[in-house]
């Protein structure tokens, strides 16, 4: 595949996305009754993507896939979703999906309703990190869960980073991992001192610039807080050394610097990135506004708000 492209489409491209989509259920196994994809008229499908728009996969410039994004609620349907037989195989199902997931942003699901006499659709759908969450014969609603957005912040003051982390602390629970990273100086342990006073753990938080790992009880029947400073630890192994005693299921965990070194301990992760604000080269200056990035991994972080946070 050369030239793979998806596109933003509105009512105007009906016809094309038309043809596509009579090409691509077309070609599936006969079902009774016969999808609503093949009834669809320009006129019918027009109005379909009036309010939200689709997606048209290009290759070289040739339609060969696209599909109708329908709002409901919190969630995004995926609605007349087809590909070209002849150009299946090639990642145009998968780039379609992460153009949608990307224009849901916001959202908290993609859904898509499959027919249950299409096994090998709705295995496709399964295969694509889609769940099974209802059935109404002839059709199964399958679910995949958003990730959050990233939340981008300016902090002018230590007072403002810290009050960022105070509000974070209530959204936290035990098992999670955060992984805090920036230069030197940047506020990661300023951010954590936030932290543990919205998790309500004992204090004080300092740099634990002798002590590689320090924990935090909770003062009020929370989880913990390990606080772990690992710019001199070279791997995760050195970090199981310190035999820390802890159940990190049991525990919030942050690590300072941990980037490429901690994401180990768990299979999803909330990154906080402490930097220059956007675009401003060279290294940060004590007194300088700081941004700080949320960028959420794994599926912990699905369907999250940050909402309290604003
Ligand atoms: P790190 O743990 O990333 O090495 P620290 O939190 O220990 O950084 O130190 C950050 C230092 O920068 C603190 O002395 C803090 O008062 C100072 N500072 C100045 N301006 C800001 C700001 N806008 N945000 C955060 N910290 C700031
Ligand atoms: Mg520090």
């Amino acid at each position: 595949m050369s030239d793979l492209r998806i596109t933003r489409i509105g009512p105007d491209q009906a016809g094309t996305l038309l043809a596509v989509v009579r090409a691509a259920f077309g070609a599936r196994p006969a079902v009774d009754p016969p999808p609503d994809a093949l009834t669809e008229t320009e006129e019918s499908l027009a109005a379909l993507l009036a309010p939200f728009g689709g997606l048209l996969a290009t290759v070289d410039g040739e339609p060969v896939g696209g599909l109708v994004l329908d709002p409901v609620g919190v969630s995004v349907y995926l609605r007349r979703f087809g590909v070209l037989p002849s150009a299946q195989g090639h990642g145009v199902a998968t780039a379609l999906v992460e153009a949608a997931e990307e224009a849901a942003e916001g959202y908290v699901d993609l859904r898509v309703l499959a027919r249950e006499e299409l096994p090998r659709t709705v295995r496709f759908w399964e295969h694509k990190g889609f769940a099974r969450i209802g059935r109404t014969p002839p059709l199964i609603a399958l679910s995949r869960p958003l990730r959050p957005p990233r939340l981008t912040r300016t902090v002018h003051t230590p007072e403002e980073l810290q009050d960022l982390g105070r509000r974070l602390g209530p959204l936290l629970r035990a098992g999670d991992l955060l992984i805090l990273t920036g230069d030197l100086g940047a506020g990661k342990t300023t951010f954590t001192q936030g932290l543990g006073e919205g998790l309500g753990v004992r204090g004080p938080i300092t740099s634990p610039t002798f002590v590689i790992a320090r924990i935090h009880p909770s003062l009020r029947g929370g989880p913990d807080l390990v606080h772990v400073d690992a710019y001199r630890l070279g791997s995760i192994e050195e970090l199981e050394d310190l035999d820390l005693d802890t159940d990190f299921d049991e525990v919030v965990t942050v690590v300072e610097w941990g980037s490429g070194i901690a994401e180990v301990l768990g299979e999803s992760r909330l990154e906080v990135r402490i930097g220059r604000e956007e675009g401003r080269p060279g290294e940060l200056e004590h007194g300088e506004s700081r941004q700080v990035e949320l960028f959420p991994v794994g599926p912990r972080w699905r369907g999250a708000s940050w909402q309290d946070l604003h």
